[in-house]
């Protein structure tokens, strides 16, 4: 069984794929093709936002980003603790302080009390400058953009939605990706809209931006990339998968459809059983990952579904503020309990659009059992 199973989706839509990559390998045109100014407009277009410029990876497109805004050293980065290390990495690496707040259990996402406070907290030290934040779209939920971006209006910061995960989800019918000043995605293979190796974009409604990011992406390129107007980066979307991208998002809504039915059964089956996701109202998530929290002994639930034949991963096992490369970087007032609760008792189930009913029992059956079983000894 497959935690996620990409071959299923690759069988689906074969003949495209062969057909774009044929176009590509024929045409020749391996960096910066036609495909890839098709493919940014029609993410652009997807997302609704004016601009979408591609990169190298969701890590590169978070840089891209915060050089554009010129973060840099003294500069306070609001990031939660609990998501994947480039979050945090991309703010350290330019030389401004990641900030760690905590989450809330329910979604995921920050806390935006915890947030508010650490906002606080980080003014009146007066050692670091607040300058930003950057909400992560975990497991395919947007984060609470209403209410963070009217606590950035209030303290002046610029919010930078990172949506690597959350590409396809939405909240109040904005789509994830459409939030903050800028927002950035992945197209890593195992997230919502995969390619077949690395890609990224940043997108945003911002012209100025927009050129200044895609200016970052080519050695901070003027009229051309002999040109050369800032410091930037080599960092791009090759032909081949942007051509890969565009047969991948036309089948991407219906993708969708299926990941929600898929959530709703494992809500049905489980709710009962284990802690399952919130989804509050105005939000769809785009199901990146099915999290749930287990209360006692995770590995031994892990262990019985590894008998059953099936896989469950832990994301993520170690918040990013106890970790050796960034526990020396402040943490909101309290520290952060419920991220450290939530690292302990977090599990994925597999999740993918091409999760049948049958295999879903099977999962079903093992998670309701397993549970059980803990709960006896
Ligand atoms: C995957 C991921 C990234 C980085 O994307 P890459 O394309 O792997 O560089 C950044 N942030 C989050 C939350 C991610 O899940």
């Amino acid at each position: 069984m497959a935690f996620i199973d990409l071959k299923a989706q690759q069988e689906r839509i074969k003949p495209q794929l062969d057909a774009a990559i044929a176009r590509v390998l024929a045409n020749g045109n391996y960096i910066s093709g036609p495909e890839v100014a098709e493919f940014e407009q029609q993410l652009a277009d997807y997302v609704g936002v004016a601009h979408a410029v591609s990169c190298g990876n969701g890590t590169d497109a978070l840089q891209i980003a915060l050089l554009a805004e010129g973060i840099g050293a003294g500069d306070a980065v609001f990031v939660p603790s609990f998501t994947f290390a480039a979050t945090a990495e991309m703010v350290a690496l330019i030389g401004a302080t990641p900030v760690f707040v905590d989450i809330d259990p329910n979604t995921f996402n920050i806390d935006v009390e915890h947030l508010e406070a650490t906002i606080d907290a980080i003014a009146s030290a007066g050692d670091l400058k607040p300058r930003a934040i950057i909400p992560v779209d975990l497991f395919g939920l947007p984060a609470d953009y209403a209410s963070i971006e009217a606590i950035a209006a209030k303290h002046g910061l610029y919010v930078l939605e990172d949506g690597a995960q959350g590409f396809g989800g939405t909240q109040n019918g904005r789509r994830a990706c459409s939030f903050g000043t800028v927002a950035t995605t992945s197209f890593f293979p195992a997230k919502p809209l995969g390619c077949y190796g690395d890609g990224g974009a940043v997108l945003t409604n911002d012209p100025e931006r927009a050129a200044v990011m895609r200016s970052l992406c080519i050695h901070g390129k003027g009229t051309d990339k002999y040109d050369n107007v800032r410091i930037g980066m080599n960092s791009r979307l090759d032909t081949l998968q942007a051509a890969i991208l565009k047969e991948k998002l036309a089948v991407f809504d219906e993708e969708l459809v299926s990941r929600q039915a898929a959530a709703e059964r494992y809500e049905a089956a489980l709710s009962n059983h284990v802690r399952t996701p919130r989804v509050p109202a105005g939000f769809t998530s785009s199901w990146a990952q099915y999290s749930i929290i287990v209360d006692g002994d995770r590995s031994a639930v892990m262990a019985s579904l590894k008998e059953s034949g099936i896989p469950s991963v832990v994301y993520y096992a170690k918040p990013l503020h106890l970790q050796t490369a960034y526990k020396h970087y402040p943490v909101g007032p309290g520290g952060l309990p419920k991220t450290e609760f939530t690292a302990e008792h977090v599990m994925s189930l597999p999740m993918h659009p091409y999760l049948d009913e049958a295999t879903q029992a099977k999962i079903i059956d093992a998670v309701k059992n397993a549970v059980a079983v803990k709960e006896k000894v």
